[in-house]
């Protein structure tokens, strides 16, 4: 009989493979903002799936739209019609201002999907030699796990013993615009960026980067495709966090909370002229726009539409910035905040991220450790003030060691 948090644990260690170091919470219940453990303890999800709850936990027009779809059909694959698909990607462009939608499950196909119509408008559209399709990247991206994308990581412990690579990607500094200006050559068919590195701990470019990137890939007939796999969907405190600075892009990957927290769905969104050099049979996924993933995804979208969740993290955003900009000088290094959206540096003198993550659990808070000594604050957007100050007081706390 499993009972306590660490019983559970242990039939994980022997039983799931361990590609992950996860912190010591077995949950059993969730609810908006908060989760509860086997033993009964009640944590604050600042954590949020990596921004996949950013409507928090089994939102009640979500689960109702889920439990309806159940009663009605739940897949279908695309050899045949379903009646939820067409009315998913017509809200999904509507919300982010694109032609048409290519639906697939998680991020890393999205993000797949995106390199296979670059590269494909790269050799139809734009006239590359055959193989020759080049796709800038940035330093210290993350777009997911598969052998392709990770092939142009510079993350060691996602790339190391995969080999061989995939060909055809070239990096440059995260936010410089003279060395992409400089990497674009003829062959080039795209850049991939995300508007804020998520995995970086909140590493936001410079003002006037995400737009002057717009102009160059414009005036070089290179696609732009934005990442808002995590950043997106309200985070920032905008639909898009390009948007932040007002840029649209050529092509969005989009997931995470775009399945609202209860079942995998992602999609790229393109104006027509691009996504048409999909045609049948050249790309697919049986589980893609499936009829329940694309009835929670179409109530995702339209508690998004009334733009309520990203005006929520806008308002947010000031005093999250204080309160932890507040720490700098007593235990924590560096601050960087976007929405409801926090790279935390703490003193590595003090303690690591995953220390400090294994801190905040005994103080009720749920928060994400990254590289060396940061962590990532990201709770969900239906959070209020007086909720974000128990994140920010917990980790003063454990920074100031009381
Ligand atoms: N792109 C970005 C920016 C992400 O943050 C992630 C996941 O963390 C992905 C892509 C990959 O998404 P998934 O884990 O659903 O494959």
């Amino acid at each position: 009989e499993l009972s306590t948090n660490q019983d559970f644990i242990d039939l994980e260690d022997r039983v799931a493979a361990h590609n992950y170091s996860s912190l010591p919470v077995v949950v059993e219940h969730a609810e908006g903002i908060w989760v509860t453990d086997v033993e009964g303890n009640r944590y604050l999800d600042a954590l949020s799936a990596h921004s996949a709850l950013n409507l928090g936990h089994r939102h009640p027009a979500l689960v109702a739209a889920a439990k309806d779809q159940l009663d009605r059909s739940t897949l279908t694959s695309r050899a045949i019609h379903s009646d939820q698909l067409g009315l998913f990607c017509a809200r999904l462009a509507g919300l982010v201002g694109k032609d048409m939608i290519l639906p697939m499950n998680t991020g890393a196909e999205a993000v797949e999907t995106a390199l296979k119509i670059a590269r494909k408008w790269g050799y139809l559209v734009k006239g590359i030699a055959p193989e020759q399709a080049e796709i800038i990247v940035m330093d210290g991206n993350f777009h997911g796990r598969t052998t392709t994308i990770i092939s142009f990581s510079d993350n060691p412990e996602a790339r190391d013993h995969y080999g061989p690579y995939t060909p055809g990607f070239v990096s440059v500094p995260f936010g410089d615009l003279p060395a992409i200006e400089a990497a674009i050559g003829e062959d080039t068919v795209a850049v991939i960026l995300e508007p804020v590195q998520g995995a970086q701990g909140v590493r936001i470019p410079k003002e006037g980067f995400l737009p002057g990137l717009r102009e160059l890939c414009t005036a070089r007939n290179v696609l732009m495709i934005d990442d808002e796999i995590q950043a997106g969907l309200g985070r920032v405190g905008t639909t898009l966090a390009c948007r932040y600075e007002g840029v649209e892009a050529d092509l969005y990957t989009l997931g995470k909370a775009l399945g609202g927290g209860i079942v995998p769905v992602s999609a790229v969104a393109a104006d027509r002229e691009v996504m048409e050099v999909i045609t049948p049979g050249t790309h697919g996924s049986t589980f893609g726009g499936n009829p329940l993933a694309a009835a929670v995804g179409k109530a995702v979208c339209d508690l998004l539409a009334t733009g309520e969740y990203q005006q929520n993290a806008a308002n947010l955003e000031n005093q999250f910035r204080e309160t932890l900009e507040a720490l700098i000088g007593r235990g924590v290094n560096e601050v960087r905040v976007r929405g409801l959206w926090a790279g935390v540096d703490i003193d590595p003198t003090l303690m690591t991220g995953k220390q400090a993550c294994e801190r905040l659990v005994k103080n009720g808070v749920l928060a994400m450790a990254l590289h060396g000594s940061t962590i990532r604050l990201a709770p969900p957007l239906t959070i209020t003030g007086e909720e974000l100050r128990i994140i920010t007081d917990a980790l003063t706390d454990i920074v100031l060691c009381r």
